[in-house]
């Protein structure tokens, strides 16, 4: 964590989505009703304030506990200079369903807060809150009275110097998100709620409004939709409408960066690679990888669909996470590294968000088609983050699990994320191996170039991917896509019936390979004797019978030595040969 550093922090609305929840409020025995200046507006201050510490749940849990009955329009506009953060939101209260309404109102337990309603100050030292002493926060319970038909307008100030507290605040209070300790910051919008928190703000889910961003001018904006983003007086102004939120904002101090700029193939497009300064080290070999990277995908796919693609290495991500979007016709792809001990943690990720740049935002494929794709292209130009075999049994593990076909994976959110790891993008990445295995590598790849082209600009599903490769091979493959994509299974091989005989010095071992589950696929058989190996590959169709002759003893018999498909795995010994079933 990065205490005491002097780190300027930028600070938007605080919007979570609140699942419905029980209601704990401090008991209020007595309330006083006062009128105030404003004749409609009832603040009801409780006779003695009282204060709820929690301690120590997730700072989620206490948003499952809060209920609220309103939603937010509001504009909020944050300005930040060296030291100083002021924040200023104008709001709207809508959508009440009865007149009495409790407001929750967050804080930090330091700094200045202001709040009025229609006018109104609220003396916020005479009202109950919870205060949660693990994140610095105090949750304010206003209880109002207003007519619900009309909308309820207040103003919200809150202002604090930039110091350790507040940072520290600031990494308590978002640590379960890809919150920054470090320059660039990441703002994640989705439609259902945005990111980052504000220090103070009020709960509820915002609707409408825009969120401004005052900063000063060394600052600039990565962006994954349009947003307005103007410079002015040495200030960066950054204008986001909050009523299309979805995607990233990534804003970050000019000069955090050292930034390589190399163009790469025929098109000559332009490469622009950001690398922490402070990274200087591993710079040069991220850029290398990152290069030979996209000279594979252009071997095997074509040119990148861009003229200009960013990499950007981003610090506070932790590493295994990244993400890949358009913005203004530039190719972006964001490789978190937070945690990372060595270059080849990082790879993986970057391969994986690189080829999203062709499987990905050029494509308008099945969005989980498009993970298993991109999974498939990263493994394929030598970055997988596991070897294939532990791959594999990873996928086994959770499949046990899942239980489902990809099919049905594709169509729904599967939360454990490492069922969907080894589902999506695992399971999903090793289907298009086997079909590379039936097709072979020319067949394959043209069918994965067809796909470029047919489902660019048009929705393509796993129905359009099958006609792509039928079209391309010539062959029906109804039968491949019914067992990989539409059926849970995977081939349950075992070998039978092993016959070993010896004549003159030469061997014949011959077996049968049955498959429990029934699949038709090719299959690589390998015979290994103390000082040779020989492979065949063959077709079972259930099942199917193999011969090898050779000149020594056979030692072992391995189906499936390259990993071209997930399959049931196993080891035994039939007459003193180890059969294994990779
Ligand atoms: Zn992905």
């Amino acid at each position: 964590m990065m205490i005491g550093k002097k780190v300027i922090v930028i600070f938007i609305s605080f919007i979570i989505i609140l699942p419905s929840g029980c209601l704990r409020i401090p008991t209020e025995q007595k309330t006083s009703s006062q009128m105030q200046a404003n004749s409609e507006l009832h603040v009801e201050y409780p006779l003695q304030a009282e204060a709820q510490v929690i301690y120590e749940p997730e700072i989620d849990d206490i948003f499952r506990r809060i209920s609220v009955d309103y939603s937010l329009v509001g504009n909020v506009s944050t300005s930040i200079t060296h030291h100083h953060l002021r924040l200023k939101w104008d709001f709207m209260i809508v959508n009440r369903t009865q007149d009495s309404t409790i407001i929750y109102i967050l804080t930090p337990n330091f700094g200045n807060l202001n709040i009025t309603f229609e006018e109104q100050q609220v003396n916020l030292s005479r009202l109950s809150y919870y205060l949660l002493p693990d994140y610095n926060v105090k949750i304010f319970l206003l209880n109002l009275t207003y007519s619900k038909d009309k909308p309820l307008f207040g103003t919200l100030e809150y202002e604090t110097t930039i110091d350790s507290l507040f940072l520290y605040y600031v990494a308590q209070f978002s640590k379960s998100f890809y919150y920054p300790e470090n320059y660039p910051y990441a703002i994640y919008f989705s439609p259902n709620f945005v990111f980052p928190v504000s220090p103070a703000g009020i709960i509820g889910k915002v609707s409408r409004g825009n969120i401004v961003l005052v900063l000063p001018s060394r600052y600039a904006v990565i962006s994954e939709y349009p947003l307005e983003v103007n410079s002015k007086n040495n200030q960066t102004i950054i204008i986001i409408d909050n009523s299309k939120p979805w995607g990233s904002v990534y804003i970050y101090k000019r000069g955090f960066f050292q930034e390589t700029k190399l163009t790469i193939g025929d098109n000559n497009t332009w490469l622009v690679i950001y690398a922490p300064s402070n990274m200087r080290l591993y710079s040069k070999e991220l850029t290398n990888a990152t290069v030979k990277i996209i000279k594979h995908y252009i071997d095997r796919l074509m040119d990148p669909p861009y003229s200009e693609i960013n990499v950007i290495f981003h610090p506070d991500l932790p590493f295994g996470n990244g993400e890949e979007f358009e913005d203004s016709g530039k190719g972006i792809a964001i490789v978190g590294i937070r945690d990372s001990k060595r270059i080849e943690d990082i790879l993986p990720t970057l391969a994986h968000e690189v080829a999203h740049l062709w499987f990905g935002s050029y494509t308008n494929l099945t969005p989980g088609i498009e993970e298993g794709l991109a999974t498939f292209m990263g493994s394929d130009a030598g970055y997988l983050s596991y070897s294939l075999g532990y791959t594999e049994r990873q996928i086994l593990k959770y499949s046990s699990q899942y239980r489902k076909p990809l099919i049905q994976a594709y169509k729904e959110v599967i939360s454990n994320p490492q069922v969907r790891n080894a589902i999506k993008y695992y399971k999903g990445a090793f289907v298009f191996r086997s079909l590379q295995f039936v097709l072979g590598n020319e067949t394959f790849f043209e069918g994965l170039r067809e796909l470029l082209r047919e489902c660019h600009g048009k929705e393509c599903n796993l129905t359009d991917v099958q006609s792509v490769f039928e079209k391309v091979s010539g062959q029906d493959l109804d039968w491949f896509f019914k067992e990989w994509f539409y059926t849970a299974k995977v081939p349950n091989y075992y070998v039978r019936n092993l016959r070993l005989e010896k004549e003159d010095w030469r061997y014949t071992v011959s077996f049968e390979i049955i498959d429990k589950n029934n699949f038709t696929m090719p299959l690589e058989v390998e015979v290994k004797t103390p000082t040779k190996s020989f492979i065949k590959k063959i077709w079972v169709n259930g099942s199917a019978r193999v011969e090898f002759e050779l000149n020594e003893k056979p030692t072992e018999i391995i189906l499936d030595p390259n990993e071209w498909m997930v399959n049931e795995n196993k080891k035994y010994n039939v007459k003193g040969i180890e059969i294994i079933i990779e």
